[in-house]
Formats: structure tokens, sequence, C-alpha cells
């Protein structure tokens, strides 16, 4: 492995690519992490055959040994969860407390994987023909490619890398390029497991080229992707195209509903909580504050005395709330619904403006906008961004019909001390997660996640239901 650049990593061995690309800190751009391999094609190619032959092998061993890795691998994640905390934060702009939350919950996915794979059951039935007895067993679906955003590097992958390993698949991963790092971290730590060369593989470049040949392939049987609903749509049709399984988690236009009774302090941290903590850069974030009429002054004044508590700066530093916006692209874009909120009539009434550290980054205080309609298109786009909007509604049942009056449908959330509301809400949101007086980010890592309409496709991610997409199912009969 080359001391200056950090290699792919393919069929056991670290590859160099033909290129490198420099990993910048969005917080800080005279921070240059490290310079990152590209894959070319056929180092991808290479990748993909491997993972072919690491999957036979991986299939044939033990439970024992799929157990102990995925523990291993765990518990390493977890010891050093501080250090490479520190690693993701400076290099995708979030605090160090949550980079190292998200690194600890890495650990987790791979130790519920790691329990997971001791509960491998099959079923047996009798035959209706006589003599003759059957057997159903799950098994490997195959070669697993991986395709993960920036957002959550580490989360993402872990959640997806671990069921792969734990039900006997081997995996190619292509993380997002603006974060390589955190991704490589996590391969270096998988690759001292012992697996069966190709069993686990890294290719990093750009999606346009290394991820549209693993969605593309014919190689792959299975593929796993978390971005944006644009690419999303790519990959279910280049993966439709050859038959290969897929499952997607996308976009989403998260929203907390808060009633007249809704207990305010409550409300007031889900509302700051689920829209600007991460940087707004969540996919579960609530950036729509359903808000009924008789406590809409109220919260909007308490929401705003709360944002001014938040400090926005160098994600390392102490005390800091709110990091750095994950790059000049992103940054250009959250500036952009900053002024088509305002262009469409909302109302800023706290925070949007970019500020400067002692370091030169991309820094924005949190937003918070009234006056706005659900149908303007700050509340119909993902932005993405620490900008929150409040719509103002008559009572529960508008609010409801708000809430679901989007193309997405990840997390909904609402906060109420109605039972009534509670249960009507729960039952009738149309999202694939449902909050009760909890903020719309957050969630737990042994119960599925996904969501509906653009925001997901295919069979749930986490918890026992990940099965269904890493396994496929065998019916054996038999004669004795
Ligand atoms: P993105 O779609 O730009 O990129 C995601 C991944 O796809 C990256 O690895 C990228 O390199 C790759 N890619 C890009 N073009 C490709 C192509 N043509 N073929 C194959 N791969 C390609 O998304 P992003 O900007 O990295 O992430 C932000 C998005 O992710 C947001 O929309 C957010 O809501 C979503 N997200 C969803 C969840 C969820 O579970 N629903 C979780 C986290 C993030």
């Amino acid at each position: 492995m080359s001391e200056s650049i950090f290699c792919n990593y393919i069929n056991g061995t670290w590859v160099e690519g033909e290129s490198s690309l420099a990993n910048i800190s969005p917080a800080d751009i005279s921070d240059v992490i490290g310079h990152y391999a590209q894959a070319n094609q056929e180092q991808a190619e290479a990748a993909l055959d491997a993972a072919i032959k690491g999957q036979l092998e991986w299939q044939e061993s033990g439970l024992e040994q799929r157990y102990s890795v995925l523990m291993a691998i765990g518990d390493e994640l977890i010891a050093r969860k501080d250090e490479l905390g520190k690693l993701l934060a400076r290099e995708e702009g979030k605090t160090l407390p949550e980079g190292a939350g998200e690194i600890y919950r890495s650990g987790q996915f791979f130790h519920y994987y790691a329990a997971e794979v001791l509960r491998q059951m099959g079923e047996t039935a009798d035959s209706v023909r006589p003599g003759i007895e059957i057997e159903t067993r799950r098994e490997p679906v195959g070669v697993v490619g991986i395709i993960t955003p920036w957002n959550f590097p580490v989360a993402t992958a872990a959640w997806k890398i671990a069921p792969a390993l734990a039900f006997g698949n081997s995996v190619v991963l292509k993380p997002a390029n603006q974060v390589p790092a955190s991704a490589w971290a996590l391969t270096e730590i998988i690759s001292r497991q012992g697996l069966p060369a190709g069993t686990f593989n890294l290719v990093m470049g750009p999606g346009a080229e290394v991820g549209d040949l693993l969605i593309n392939s014919k190689k792959i049987n299975a593929l796993t992707f978390t971005g944006s609903l644009e690419t999303g749509r790519k990959v279910a049709i280049a993966t439709a195209t050859n038959l290969v399984k897929c499952q997607l988690e996308m976009g989403s236009k998260n929203a907390l509903i808060v009633l007249d009774d809704a207990d305010l302090d409550n409300a007031v941290e889900c509302a700051v909580g689920g829209a600007f903590f991460g940087t707004g850069q969540k996919c579960t974030a609530s950036s729509r504050l359903i808000v009924t009429e008789g406590i809409h002054d109220r919260f909007v004044d308490a929401v705003v005395a709360r944002m001014k508590q938040l400090v926005v700066g160098h994600p390392l530093r102490e005390g800091v709330h709110i990091g750095a916006v994950a790059d000049a692209r992103q940054m250009k874009q959250n500036l952009n619904y900053l002024e088509i909120a305002k262009k469409e009539g909302g109302k800023l009434v706290s925070g949007g403006d970019v500020i400067t550290e002692e370091t030169e980054g991309y820094y924005l205080t949190p937003a918070l906008f009234t006056e706005t309609t659900n149908a303007m298109t700050i509340n119909r786009d993902e932005a993405f961004a620490p900008i929150a909007c409040v719509i103002k509604v008559k009572d529960y049942d508008e609010a409801l019909a708000t809430l679901n009056d989007t193309n997405y449908g990840l997390v909904g959330g609402i906060c109420t001390q109605s039972l009534k509301y509670a249960t009507h809400f729960k039952r009738n949101a149309q999202t694939g997660c449902a909050m009760v007086n909890l903020p719309t980010a957050g969630t737990d890592y042994h119960v599925p996640f996904g969501g509906r309409k653009d925001s997901s496709f295919g069979s749930r991610e986490m918890g026992s239901y990940a099965k269904e997409f890493y396994t496929i199912v065998k019916t054996t009969y038999i004669r004795s």
C-alpha cells in the first residue's frame, strides 16, 4: 500500500487506483484528510470477479466464524469510536459527539447481526404426497453491491455490510466520493478479520463511473442503495434490466405535527433536534413543522429562543451543536433554497446566516421560516439543509392531510397528549416510521427502517427484516 494514497481493497489486496482524489474537510478547507484511490473499470470488474469467488468460500464458513468476525468488527468500532468519530467529523462536518455516536451505532449493527447469524433456522413440512418431506431454508443471495451516501457514511455501510456478511454473502462497497476516509477505515478493520479473499471489496470512485458499472453489472445478485431519489431511479432501472434484486432508501420530506395540547418544551426539543442537528443533513430530518393555530405563536417564539442557544462552528470544537455543511455544492444548494423560500413568501424569523470560523469552511446558522404553505417549493423539495418551515393549520385533520401531502414517506411525527390523535396518527401517517412525542430523527438498530412512496423501494432494511433482501429461499423435496 502506498504511504500517501489510501487504496481500494480488491480480492484481499490493497490496490492503487488509476488516479486519486483529495478528501478535504468541509470544516477547514486547508485540512486535507488524505488522497483516496479512484478505481478504474478494470479494477471494479476485478472486485466483482473476486466477490463471486469469495462468496462461494464464505458461504461454507461455519456460523461460529461469521459470528466471531462480526463481533470483532463491532468491538473494534466501539473501542475506537472517538478516534474514528473524529475522522468522520473532519471529513463530513458533523460534530464530534455525532461522529462518535455514528461509529458506536455502527458497532451495534455488527453486534446485532452477529447474533442474527445464530438465529438462522429453516422449516420443514410434510408433503401432500405420501413418503415425501419438504424443507425450506434461506441461502445467501450471492454478491451484494452496496452504494452509500455521504451523510451517514459509516452507519449506512454498517447496516448493509453486517447483514450481507451474516447471511453468507460477499460485498462490493462503493462509498460516496465526498467521504471515503471513514469507509476506508471500516474496510481496514474488515481486512484484518481473516475473511476469504474477495469476500469484502472496496471500490472508491465517482458514482457516474464506478457506481454506474456496479448497478449495470450482471455479476451482482443484489444491489442495496441509499442516496437521492434521482440516483435511486437510475439504480432501479438498471437493476430491473438485469433482473437484479434491488433495495433503495432515498429522499424524504418529513414533517412534525405540533397540536394545541402538546407539551410545549418537548415539542420545541423535538422540532429543534429533528430539524437542525446533523446540520439538517439527515434523511429523517423534519423540515416541515405543521402547527395548529392555538399553539402556533407560543411554539414559534420558543423555537426561536432555543435556536439562539445553538452554537454553529468547527465540528471538533467543544460546545458546538451544529457543524459544517458537507461541501461547497450542498452550501450553494442551501443558499438557493433560502432565496426560493423568501421569494415565495416565507418569512425568515431566525438564522440563515453564513458565518465565518477561524478555519475556512461551510457554516450556516439554522433557519426558521414562518408563513409558509405546503405548496411552496421549500416544502416540496428535499433541501437536506438546516432549514425548517412552519405551516400553520386549523386542526388535526388538516395537519395530517398536510403531512401526507408529499411525494415522500420516510418519517412522520406528532407532538400531542391526546391518545385519540396519537393513535389515529400512527395508523394514518403515510410513512414507514411514525414518531409520537419524539423527534423524527433517531431510530433504533434492531427494528426495521424504511419509508413509503418515493422514499423507499424494495424490502425493509435493518432488524430481522433484512434477511428478506440478503437471502433467497430454497424449497427442497426429499423422498426417503
Ligand atoms: P446521491 O444519490 O448523490 O449519491 C449516493 C451514492 O450513489 C453515492 O455513493 C454516489 O457516488 C452514488 N451514485 C451517484 N450517481 C450514481 C450513478 N449514476 N450510478 C450509481 N451510483 C451513483 O446521494 P447523496 O447526495 O450522497 O446522499 C444524500 C441523499 O441520500 C438524500 O436524498 C438523503 O435523503 C438520502 N439518504 C437516505 C437515507 C434513507 O435511509 N432513506 C439515509 C441517508 C441518506
